[in-house]
């Protein structure tokens, strides 16, 4: 996403190009260019040191014509209204593509949470979900963890929830620890969700995995688990970075032993003989490449020297408009971030379907009905951008407007 523009107002150009690709109803188009529901709470914390601070929350709805709207909640200084309407809108065309019962959401809270003590952030925590109590709910909307936000947190706000209720209410959150109705399969899902597109993307560009070179950047929990599960796949990762630098070996780097030295050494970096820079590991001569650290990491200023013929956006955003033009252009097949990542709500909607049937299943039958719904949104992709002649991208965004629309429509609302 390009930095100079409101990520409200990038989420409205997205649902221009899509509407204007299938020729949606321009009422439908209106409707969607805005949340249906959006609440700003202001609430007192008392804080350790005796004084009392007010705190201001948001809860955007953005459409819930396919089912109770869903999405995280960040704790971050940066939060604002508008970046919470733009990620509600963002979650919506998410749930589209995979087709899960859900519109989008998105909360957030304008504080820094490494400032606060775990008194003051489990009160901070409860006051947030007591102020929105109102309209959540596990058939009205149903939050999750998001930048800063942990599953404790959401132990925290179901139990806040639980007590206004008077009656357990598992099913409000998602994310959550095992204990209190979190799902298994859950920590590794993104990860495994982009595995699974990259397996697809790979067929259809008949590619064999067996020893296709791979760069993972970033090797956080969404990378590091990637790096392992393509590893396992038979593909083979040649360089992983992080926040200090990448390391390189053209012989295939075990993403075992580089998780070892990262957790002895702080960093990925000097497990390889050659350490290279965060840049210079978009553009080596590989199969794959999954950015899965930042956002707008791909511009127009390398997307012409990406050699991958195959990017997987385990990150948010890492691609901006421009570097997308280019890439489409050379033939690299980008699969968009609210694909390629939506592996994580998707088990977080199994979590939510568990806590409502009281009945939990094993980290087998989540990861095999997750297989199913990751395969399914891609060959919906793929088709949609090879019937239109449109990048994944695009494809994406006309897959789940279409999906809204037609609920919109059948239910009388336009
Ligand atoms: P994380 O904090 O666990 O990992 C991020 C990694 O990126 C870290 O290893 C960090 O060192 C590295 N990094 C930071 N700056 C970097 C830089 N300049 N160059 C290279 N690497 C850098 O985060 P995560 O949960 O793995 O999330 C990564 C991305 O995936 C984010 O864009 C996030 O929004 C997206 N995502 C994650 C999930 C999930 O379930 N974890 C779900 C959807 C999307």
């Amino acid at each position: 996403m390009s930095t100079t523009l409101n990520p409200f107002k990038i989420a409205q150009q997205q649902i221009s190009v899509a509407a204007e690709k299938l020729g949606l109803d321009p009422s439908i188009e209106a409707m969607l260019k805005e949340p249906q529901r959006v609440l700003i709470v202001n609430f007192p914390v008392k804080m350790d040191d005796g004084t009392t601070k007010i705190f201001t929350g948001y809860r955007s709805q953005h459409n819930d014509a396919v089912g109770p709207t869903k999405g995280g909640i960040r704790f971050h200084p940066g939060v604002t209204l508008d970046e919470v309407k733009a990620l509600s809108m963002w979650m919506t065309f998410k749930c589209g593509v995979v087709g899960l019962p859900y519109g989008g959401g998105k909360g957030g809270i304008c504080c820094n949470p490494k400032e606060l003590s775990p008194r003051e952030l489990e009160t901070l925590s409860r006051a947030y979900f007591s102020a929105i109590s109102q309209i959540v709910g596990p058939d009205k909307d149903i939050p999750a963890p998001d930048v800063y936000t942990t599953p404790q947190i959401m132990s925290w706000m179901m139990d806040e929830f639980s007590k206004i209720k008077q009656s357990n209410q598992f099913g409000v959150i998602t994310g959550k620890p095992l204990i209190v109705g979190g799902s298994l399969g859950r920590n590794e899902a993104t990860a495994r969700g982009c595995a699974f597109t990259i397996k697809k993307a790979a067929q259809e560009l008949e590619i064999d995995l067996k020893g296709a070179k791979v760069a993972i950047q970033g090797f956080g929990n969404a990378g590091s688990i990637a790096a392992r599960l393509l590893d396992d796949m038979g593909c083979q990762i040649v360089a992983v970075s992080d926040s200090r630098g990448g390391t390189y070996n053209p012989n295939g780097i075990h993403p075992h032993a580089v998780q070892a030295h990262k957790e002895q050494t702080g960093s990925v970096c000097g497990f390889c003989q050659n350490d290279m820079g965060n840049d210079e590991i978009l553009e080596l001569d590989i199969d794959i490449l999954v950015p899965a650290a930042l956002e707008n990491v791909i511009t127009e200023a390398n997307a012409a020297n990406i050699k991958a013929r195959i990017i997987a956006e385990a990150a948010n955003g890492p691609t901006t408009p421009e570097a997308d033009k280019i890439l489409f252009k050379n033939g690299v097949m980008v699969i968009p971030d609210i694909l390629a990542n939506a592996g994580g709500v998707t088990v977080s909607y199994f979590e939510w379907v568990q806590n409502l049937m009281n009945y939990y299943w094993s980290e087998e039958e989540v990861n095999l009905k997750l297989e199913k719904v990751m395969f399914n949104a891609f060959d919906k992709t793929y088709d949609m951008s090879r019937k239109h002649h449109v990048d994944m991208r695009t494809a994406a965004y006309m897959v789940s407007i279409d999906r809204v629309a037609e609920a919109i429509k059948t239910r009388g609302w336009i």
